[in-house]
């Protein structure tokens, strides 16, 4: 697992750059998660009442949240590979941006922290906990949050 913290300023734009290399095209992405699903009748008699039967199915599904509510589509199931290649695009997409959000999140810190104390960044090359007592105090953070990781 690549560490943003202990990696150098080098290694970091290095992943990056890796990083975005991977991204792969957006013209398949389909957005959502692809579920199948069985389901009962409720026919007293039919198969599926009996225990051990899966029942009716496979139904394939792609559920998709818009505005907080899910919202489901029937994949029909000679398309149900499709569309999982198209979710597994979309997701390796959105999982590669948040790591490159990350890698990009540690490299501006340091960036920002080298300029706010160019002193301080000297003198401290070594130690990773900036111990030395001239450690500005930690601001809030007022314009944004840090990337809540991955
Ligand atoms: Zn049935």
């Amino acid at each position: 697992m690549f560490r943003t913290d202990t990696a150098t300023d080098a290694e970091l734009a290095a992943r990056r750059d890796e990083l975005v290399a991977r991204l792969p095209g957006c013209a398949a992405h389909t957005p959502g998660s692809l579920h199948r699903n069985y389901r009962r009748c409720g026919k007293p008699n039919c198969r599926c009442a009996q225990d051990g039967d899966p029942g009716h199915g496979p139904r394939h599904v792609l559920v998709r949240y818009e505005a907080g509510k899910p919202r489901t589509v029937q994949v029909p199931a000679e398309m149900a590979p499709e569309v999982a290649d198209g979710v597994a695009a979309y997701r390796e997409f959105n999982d590669l941006v948040a790591e490159i959000a990350a890698v990009n999140s540690e490299l501006s810190d340091r960036k920002l922290r080298r300029a706010a104390s160019p002193k301080a960044a000297a003198r401290g090359k070594k130690g990773g906990s900036a111990a030395g007592g001239a450690a500005p105090a930690r601001p809030p953070a007022p314009f944004g949050r840090r990337s809540p990781g991955i």
